[in-house]
């Protein structure tokens, strides 16, 4: 079938919209109707090279739709079911799935080629030949095939354009605190960056009960509303944070200090563990260039203060659990999403949305495809 889809074809360039071929799925595979896509800041990772991706390829990785067909043998969904599609798939049998940790799994290899993960695509075009859809999504399609092991089953009564952002940012977000950062009722939590994950990461934090939650942002408008998710002190700098911080805890240091800045850099990663005190964890959430070595601190330090440094990917959630988890203090009023959605976008207006992002003017983006 014929679909439109906002396509990438090398580094530093826009989105075009194209007429694309899309195939049937195949077993194991499910059609979906995109509803909406949220725009999340790794899509400009791969525009910018910071994440090293293989072209042309589908952007867009945060998903939800409607299934229209499955292909022999789906079991997780069928036509009709309301889906979040999670950025990394989860097979349910590989050894990460087995032991607890789905949002590694190995079915995953193949998300930044845009491939299944037998290595075959589902977008062509004449011109451009097969086409990569990222993170098997590619959610910046009208219409997408993609892999039964990428799609959550949930709730039909909720908006799938709010929904969306649960296939990414969210989870990713609040589970860095919750989950990786393990933050706890009492604790002081510094929180670097607060955009669309950022603001997660702060509403995560004060929903396990930190008594602190300190969030950093050179953008205004984006500490404004951290107050509204539940940050108790904002800053625009590192070092103001360090200083109230140090003042905050007695001089203590923080709990946990939560690095989810658009593009991360060895400084950000230096104040935030100089940021933590005795016994303290790091957490690691956004991404930089590969090539780029952005931990350098005291490793006597780390030692004689026992500080943790860790990475987390998807906020280390289980994406059938926790998507489905995250939807329920939603529905039960307890998770803002709605607050989150400063601007809505057709798809024809995707670089828009990407320049706004830019620009610091939003939290979050969706492109609306009913729009
Ligand atoms: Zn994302
Ligand atoms: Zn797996």
């Amino acid at each position: 079938m014929k679909t439109r889809a906002a396509v990438l074809t090398g580094y530093h360039q826009p989105f075009q919209i194209r007429e694309i071929e899309l195939d049937e799925p195949r077993a194991g595979e499910v059609l979906m109707r995109m509803s909406a896509a949220g725009l999340c800041h790794s899509d400009l990772h791969m525009v910018d090279g910071d994440n090293i991706v293989r072209f042309p390829i589908i952007g867009g990785h945060e998903a939800a739709g409607v299934v229209e067909r499955v292909g022999p043998g789906v079991t997780r969904v069928q036509p009709g079911d309301h889906v979040v599609c999670s950025f990394t798939p989860s097979c349910g049998t590989c050894r990460y799935c087995s032991t607890g940790k789905q949002n590694l799994c190995n079915a995953g290899a193949t998300i930044l080629e845009g491939s299944m993960p037998d290595g075959t695509f589902r977008a062509h075009d004449d011109e451009l030949g097969d086409i990569g859809a990222l993170c098997m999504l590619g959610a910046f399609a009208e219409h997408a095939t993609v892999h039964e092991f990428s799609c959550v089953k949930v709730d039909d009564w909720l908006p799938l354009d709010k929904a969306v952002l649960v296939g990414c940012g969210v989870p990713t977000g609040w589970g860095s605190a919750v989950n990786a950062g393990g933050v706890r009722a009492g604790d002081t939590v510094v929180i670097y960056g607060l955009g669309g994950v950022g603001m997660n990461a702060v509403q995560g934090a004060a929903h396990a009960g930190a008594k602190y939650v300190v969030g950093v942002d050179p953008v205004a408008f984006k500490r404004d509303t951290a107050l509204e998710f539940g940050a108790t002190h904002v800053f625009a700098t590192a070092a103001e944070a360090a200083q109230a911080t140090h003042q905050l805890t007695w001089g203590e240091g923080a709990d946990q200090a939560i690095c989810v800045v658009g593009v991360m850099t060895e400084q950000v990663i230096s104040d935030a563990f100089a940021v933590i005190g005795k016994g303290s964890t790091v957490v690691v959430t956004g991404v930089a260039n590969p090539n780029d070595l952005t931990v350098h601190v005291s490793g006597s330090e780390m030692v004689f203060h026992q500080k943790t440094i860790k990475g987390t990917l998807f906020g280390s959630s289980n994406p059938q659990y926790d998507i489905v988890r995250m939807l329920r203090l939603y529905d039960a009023g307890q998770l803002k999403l709605d607050e989150l959605i400063t601007q809505r976008y057709s798809l024809d207006e995707i670089n828009e949305g990407y320049q706004d992002l830019r620009d610091g003017k939003i939290i979050r983006g969706v492109i609306d495809h009913t729009k």
